[in-house]
């Protein structure tokens, strides 16, 4: 590569950063980083009807906490600040103006009415409606208009924009990294607005301004944005800065689990799952959003998802660091076509990253619910049930929720096992088995608890299965759960004694 990779994500900030968003950012992250380039957040807000408060920061909390690192950019400031388009307004008036000089654009006055009625007009005549080299000579613009009247125009304030003038045939074309080369003809493009009524530039425009000014070496953005690329192609042409073009990297949709479609925040709702990064809460309606990190996934986990979601590593390996990642991302792994969310794919992951995870990282997360529900145990205790638990579950939350019997004895009794297995004569073993376990300690192994138990059954010749599952119910009320032993030895004789001996009363009442 002969030329500094600088790469920028560029998001507006018209609501919470969609998932597909993130993954864009991730994928211009791990390219910078693999090319010891420079990764840009700009923010492009020229869109003042569509800002929306609290965005910006949304934006800057996800991508933080999924940990994609940013280097230049409205916070952390750069040699092309600042990095919110509002604040560069003044910058890019003088390239549309310059444009018009060259006659590659041109001023037009249409009001909204004029330019409803051109479209019917076309429209009935079966023409494509748009404003373009062959409408633009019918429409009120400087192409049409005599110099004097545009002056006099200019000069008593009439609305204006800056529109570019497309050459009537001629064929765009440019190489995109992931599709490979790309050719449109100006005869299906129209002659876009560059600078709106308000002197704000169109979203072309400061696109295209900014990442020549930021010295943007790579755009690599969502598929969304592919019908725009010749037109900014042929912008960086009429702006005489062809030679320094970024490469253009289209990345394909997020689609939903079916595959039908792009990925929505309605396909979440439905199918119970988050689109975003972190929960959002629309000001004006107050609408909830549910995201990832509140929904209990790891930010790691989250970033590792993503990264599969589109590009194929030349192995099949599935878990990344980060730094992993870096080293073997590449663009040309990723796919033209679109990647199908997979909701048991983001809880896989979840759950392979809490069994990495070292339990003291796992307990500082679920501390506040333990806290929260009032149970008063150390940290110690705490993580070992998170070890016994974690293998079954896939939120951290869930060991404790679902381990609840680490907490508190049961009050109810699994229906099932003890209609099948609870007879009056398993009653009477499992009570005297409580006094063999009275002869261990109280934090005595989980193997010597097994023995005693074995030893038991061979004893009273009694197959170990038959009642093991009933001692499970008395202890922990349910018919699965954490390996018996172990959860025996953790919450030790006393306990475990005083459980069997309160099932049995409840039970044996229930069954007589
Ligand atoms: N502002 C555009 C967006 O919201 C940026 C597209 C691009 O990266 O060029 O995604």
């Amino acid at each position: 590569m002969d030329r500094p990779v600088r790469v920028r994500f560029a998001p507006s900030p018209t609501g919470p950063l969609h998932i597909g968003g993130v993954r864009t950012a991730l994928y211009n992250y791990l390219f910078a980083k693999k090319h010891n380039g420079t990764m840009i957040l700009r923010l492009e807000d020229t869109d003042q009807t569509r800002f929306v408060p609290g965005a910006e920061e949304y934006i800057k909390k996800s991508l933080e906490w999924v940990g994609i690192e940013i280097q230049e950019g409205p916070d952390q400031g750069g040699p092309h600040a600042p990095y919110r388009q509002s604040e560069r307004k003044p910058m890019y008036r003088q390239y549309a103006e310059g444009l018009i000089e060259k006659g590659l654009a041109y001023y037009a006055f249409d009001t909204a009415e004029e330019l409803d009625e051109m479209r019917k007009r076309l429209e009935a005549s079966k023409m494509q409606a748009a404003y373009d080299s062959v409408s633009r000579m019918s429409m009120k613009n400087s192409l049409t208009l005599s110099a004097e009247e545009v002056k006099l125009r200019i000069d008593r304030g009439d609305d204006y924009v800056i529109r570019i003038k497309l050459p009537r045939k001629e064929e765009v074309r440019f190489h995109d990294v992931i599709r490979g080369w790309v050719v449109v003809s100006t005869t299906q493009m129209d002659d876009k607005v560059l600078l709106k009524g308000d002197g704000m530039p169109t979203y072309h425009l400061a696109n295209v301004v900014d990442d020549y000014l930021m010295g943007i070496s790579h755009v690599i953005r969502g598929e969304e944005w592919l019908p725009s690329a010749p037109l900014h192609v042929m912008l960086y042409r009429f702006l005489g800065w062809e030679d320094v073009m970024p490469q253009f990297a289209h990345l394909p949709l997020l689609l939903k689990p079916e595959g039908n479609g792009k990925l929505s925040k309605r396909d979440g709702d439905r199918l119970g799952f988050p689109v975003f990064p972190l929960n959002w809460e629309d000001d004006k309606t107050g609408e909830k959003s549910s995201g990832y990190k509140e929904s209990g996934y790891f930010p790691e986990a989250v970033a590792n998802m993503l990264a599969l979601l589109g590009w194929h590593p030349s192995n099949n390996q599935e878990l990344f660091t980060m730094d992993e990642l870096i080293e073997a991302f590449s663009l040309e792994k990723v796919s033209k076509s679109g990647a199908k969310f997979d909701l048991n794919k983001a809880l896989w992951f979840n759950q392979q990253y809490l069994q990495m995870k070292p339990t003291s990282e796992v307990y500082e997360m679920i501390k506040p619910l333990v806290d929260s529900l009032g149970y008063d145990v150390c940290q110690e205790y705490v993580e070992s049930v998170i070890s016994m638990m974690r293998e079954k579950v896939q939120f951290a939350k869930d060991t404790i929720l679902q381990g609840k019997y680490f907490f508190e004895a049961p009050s109810e009794y699994d229906k099932q096992v003890i209609e099948k297995k609870w007879t009056a004569d398993m009653n009477t073993h499992l009570v005297e088995l409580s006094s063999e376990f009275e002869k261990l300690t109280d934090s005595d192994s989980p193997e010597n608890f097994e023995s005693t138990f074995k030893q038991f059954c061979e004893t009273k010749s009694l197959k170990t299965g038959n009642l093991l599952q009933p001692l499970r119910v008395a202890v922990s009320g349910e018919g699965t759960g954490a390996p018996i032993w172990e959860m025996i030895a953790l919450l030790g004789k006393e306990e475990v004694i005083h459980r069997i001996k309160s099932a049995s009363n409840k039970i044996s009442f229930s069954i007589a």
